[in-house]
């Protein structure tokens, strides 16, 4: 296989721009364990008034943001409602149960990407009844595999939330990315949640880190078990650098990332064997036989285009180490693939 040219394979596959880097090169930095880094607590601080929330934790990941999420409301044999396909439960190596002692309730997704209503409340266990492990938290994600998925969904989902006296969490990895596509400022974005994680190596463009932003009680036993976790880091100013860069600079350019995937979408979609779902942001999902998918995938991987794909189907997520020209040489080379003899 030769080096990949285009790399559409993920929007964590970014490196740090020369800006970025000085960033960080020139972070004034501290002891985070004690509190002392001053480059850590401005970007905790701005991400709280951001978000609106009482406060931020910076980790490591957004797999630790989303177990230290489900950790501080929930205890031993306490329950998480998320859905079937949700990072933090199919993607996170069962992390909460493994090391929150914390059981997950998974719920079918609808075709649009979210759960019934219905199901998500009748899957509701209050504690009454010795049988059931004891609900604490539902837990949404937003981009949804690069879906937004709609803002008055998140608020019913709030009200059944307060309803029974439940934590409600939101895995935004991307959620910067669905504020832009909806236009709303990301305050009121995220607004129904008690916590929310964000990633800043996504498309934001950062090296490493996630932050978790909600109310004061939650963050402060999230920073608890991040120690537990062994996620406690010194001098991490060097890194929430590059997060404070991303922020000033990274957030507004998302929309170019999503105009990008609607012309490789549309692209991809002149070809018959293709079909190709039009992306909300920077994801595009492409089905095909399986047949094609077995030489269209390697074909691209030959010719430097880096994608994820199996069984049929491609992944190809747009970001700020793409340009309008990797796009079209992509879209040239799949040209290139469905026209040679
Ligand atoms: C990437 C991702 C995560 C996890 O982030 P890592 O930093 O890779 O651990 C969690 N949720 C969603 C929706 C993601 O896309």
């Amino acid at each position: 296989m030769n080096a990949i040219r285009h790399d559409f394979r993920s929007d964590t596959v970014t490196k740090p721009s020369a800006g970025m880097r000085a960033a960080m090169a020139s972070a004034e930095v501290g002891d985070d364990v004690f509190g002392d880094d001053p480059t850590v607590n401005l970007l905790e601080q701005k991400m709280a008034g951001m978000l609106g929330k009482d406060a931020a934790l910076f980790v490591s990941s957004g797999t630790m943001s989303n177990l230290l999420a489900l950790m501080s409301y929930c205890g031993r044999g306490d329950e998480f409602i998320a859905g079937q396909n949700a990072h933090c439960y199919k993607y996170e190596a069962g992390g909460a149960a493994v090391l929150g002692s914390i059981q997950p309730q998974p719920i079918a997704h609808q075709a649009d990407g979210t759960m019934a209503l219905g199901n998500i409340e009748s899957a509701i266990k209050d504690g009454s009844d010795s049988h059931f492990a004891t609900t604490r938290v539902i837990a949404l994600e937003n981009t949804f595999g690069g879906r937004v998925l709609p803002v008055g969904y998140m608020q019913s989902v709030a009200d059944i939330a307060q309803r029974h006296g439940l934590g409600l969490h939101l895995d935004g990895a991307r959620a910067f990315n669905a504020s832009s596509v909806l236009g709303l400022d990301i305050k009121s974005f995220v607004a129904p949640f008690d916590t929310v994680s964000i990633c800043l190596s996504k498309g934001l463009g950062a090296p490493v880190g996630s932050v978790l932003v909600g109310r004061q009680d939650l963050i402060d036993t999230a920073r608890r078990n991040r120690k537990m976790l062994g996620g406690g880091l010194r001098q991490s100013g060097i890194l929430a650098a590059a997060g404070l860069y991303a922020l000033e600079h990274n957030v507004v350019r998302l929309a170019d990332d999503h105009r990008r995937a609607k012309r490789l979408a549309e692209g991809l979609a002149r070809h018959e064997a293709l079909r190709v779902t039009m992306p909300d942001s920077n994801i595009v999902w492409v089905d095909m036989g399986s047949e094609t998918g077995e030489q269209l995938t390697p074909y691209l991987a030959h010719h430097g285009v880096g994608i994820t794909g199996r069984y049929g189907q491609q992944r190809w997520v747009t970001h700020l180490d793409v340009g309008d020209e990797d796009v079209e040489a992509a879209l040239a080379l799949v040209d290139g693939f469905f026209t040679r003899t």
